[in-house]
């Protein structure tokens, strides 16, 4: 049996609180809201914190926010995934996002596990999820307690891969994230919050509590994520695709194209996008987008299912994705 190591709990009632408990821990605090992958984190030792900070007796932290008539819509990162995926206002107007959060694990999961802590989601890798000894017998990883990068051993930094469901999405809806620090508050655009390196994934200071996340108005575009994983039940994502795309009447003004679980950050894919803008999302604008997803999109041999196999469902996934968001337009 995997044993949890010891810690201490504290129960902040408000930020200002869990900010000073934070500062005060210092490098042995960590925050802990859903602990649906912290906790089981820690059984492994691939997070070792001496001290826990919940997040989840802050009740500024669980609040939905704006969105009547598809205005700009704010969403706590307390906020449970199960509450996110049902919520009217998400599920109408974001619904690209309450699917992603309904895709996420487990019903049990979904309803401890936050939007905050999914976005915050440790960087997964064969080689690092396992436990101590199986880690151990190998000499570890250079994500955790080793030297070497297994997946490509004479690579000087880490490949683990971001497997966030909701990260990908909220790069495509162009949201913005509020950082609270012990001293101020910023806001950060999505695409800016995650790092394209496995240990040092978040651009977030450690001490930061992620307190909201801001979606922008519905004014003309569609969103939509597609997964792919082993079981459908329950897994982690192979893959993720989330495209936004803004319309003028029939033609697409501007778009973006996200890839999740490819790499340590929702890979962004320009090119893919502009193969479809000026276009009404005929089969050869999105062939040529998926090709562009497909070449840009360079998997490594770390998480389940075939390399070979998963680049290959970039391309039917961005194509699909892009139909679906067509037939939608086209057909209601
Ligand atoms: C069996 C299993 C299957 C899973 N499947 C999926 C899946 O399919 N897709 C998926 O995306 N995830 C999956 N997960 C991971 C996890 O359940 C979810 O990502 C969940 O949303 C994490 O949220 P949490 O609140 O439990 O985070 P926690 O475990 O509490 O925290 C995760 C990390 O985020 C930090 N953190 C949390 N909230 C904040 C905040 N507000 N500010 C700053 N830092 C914060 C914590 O310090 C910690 O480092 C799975 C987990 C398990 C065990």
């Amino acid at each position: 049996m995997l044993r949890m190591p010891e810690f201490r709990y504290l129960q902040p009632k408000s930020l200002r609180q869990a900010l000073k408990m934070k500062e005060d821990a210092g490098p042995e605090g960590m925050y802990v809201a859903g602990g649906t992958d912290l906790y089981p984190n820690m059984k492994r030792r691939h997070q070792e914190p001496k001290v826990l900070i919940s997040l989840s007796g802050i009740r500024a932290l669980s609040r939905i926010t704006g969105g009547a008539g598809g205005a700009a819509l704010s969403i706590g990162a307390g906020v449970t995934l199960t509450s996110l995926h049902h919520h009217r206002r998400v599920s109408l107007h974001y619904p690209a996002l309450a699917r992603a959060a309904e895709l996420v694990s487990t019903p049990l999961l979904r309803n401890m596990g936050t939007f905050g802590g999914n976005l915050c989601l440790d960087t997964r890798c064969n080689y690092y999820n396992q436990t101590y000894e199986w880690r151990k017998a190998i000499d570890f990883c250079m994500k955790k307690d080793g030297a070497i990068c297994w997946v490509a051993p004479s690579s000087p930094r880490c490949w683990a891969v971001n497997s966030s469901d909701t990260a990908p999405v909220t790069v495509a809806l162009g949201a913005q994230f509020v950082l609270a620090g012990a001293d101020d508050e910023r806001t950060v655009p999505a695409s800016n919050f995650f790092r394209d390196d496995g240990i040092r994934y978040l651009s977030k200071h450690p001490n930061e509590i992620l307190t909201e996340v801001r979606l922008p108005a519905q004014n003309g575009w569609d969103a939509t994520y597609w997964k792919v994983r082993r079981r459908g039940a329950f897994d982690f994502p192979v893959l993720g695709v989330a495209v936004w795309v803004k319309w003028e009447g029939n033609l697409v003004a501007d778009a973006r194209v996200v890839l999740g679980a490819v790499a340590s950050s929702p890979l962004l894919v320009s090119e893919a996008a502009q193969a479809v803008v000026g276009s009404d999302l005929d089969d050869e604008a999105i062939a040529a987008a998926a090709r562009s997803a497909f070449k840009t999109a360079k998997p490594m041999d770390n998480t389940d299912l075939t390399l070979a196999w998963r680049k290959e469902m970039v391309r039917t996934y961005v194509r699909r994705a892009l139909e679906e968001l067509r037939d939608r337009r086209h057909h209601g």
